[in-house]
């Protein structure tokens, strides 16, 4: 059966959506652990990031990479912390998660958004999101 990450990247449930490249798919974490917390997945659906082949591997950190350089434009803060970790979704995906304390990285401690703040934040990472060469 198609991941919840393959369901959102074929349209068939919604998001919030960030970026996107032939390969690869950004969009806002639905609980997330601080405003602006984005994960990153390859289209491909493969469940554990070291399985992925090098190349894909490569791809989907030069794709974060970027989206954290937008990221950091529209929502300042230290720094933006980056995670691979849980085994809630069998789908590849890496939160990025803009820090202002250790505290926003433990996965403990959550915010809460509306539906218009989700869009308002999507739509300032996406206007920072530099399309060239993706
Ligand atoms: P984990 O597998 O524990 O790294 O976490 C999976 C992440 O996916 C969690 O942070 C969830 O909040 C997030 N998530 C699950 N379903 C959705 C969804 N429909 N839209 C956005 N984020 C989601």
């Amino acid at each position: 059966m198609a991941s919840i990450f393959t369901k959102i990247i074929k349209g068939e449930i919604p998001c919030y959506k960030v970026a996107e490249s032939a390969d690869f798919f950004a969009f806002l974490d639905i609980n997330p652990n601080a405003k602006g917390h984005t994960l990153v997945v390859p289209k491909k659906e493969v469940n554990k990031i070291f399985d992925l082949e090098e190349a894909a591997y490569l791809g989907l950190m030069t794709f974060a990479r970027k989206v954290a350089i937008a990221l950091e434009k529209a929502v300042p803060c230290d720094r933006i912390g980056i995670s691979v970790i849980g085994l809630e979704v069998p789908h590849v995906h890496v939160h990025l998660i803009p820090l202002h304390s250790m505290n926003d990285i433990d996965f403990k401690h959550k915010v809460s958004l509306t539906s218009e703040e989700f869009s308002t934040l999507a739509n300032s990472i996406s206007e920072a999101f530099d399309t060239s060469e993706v």
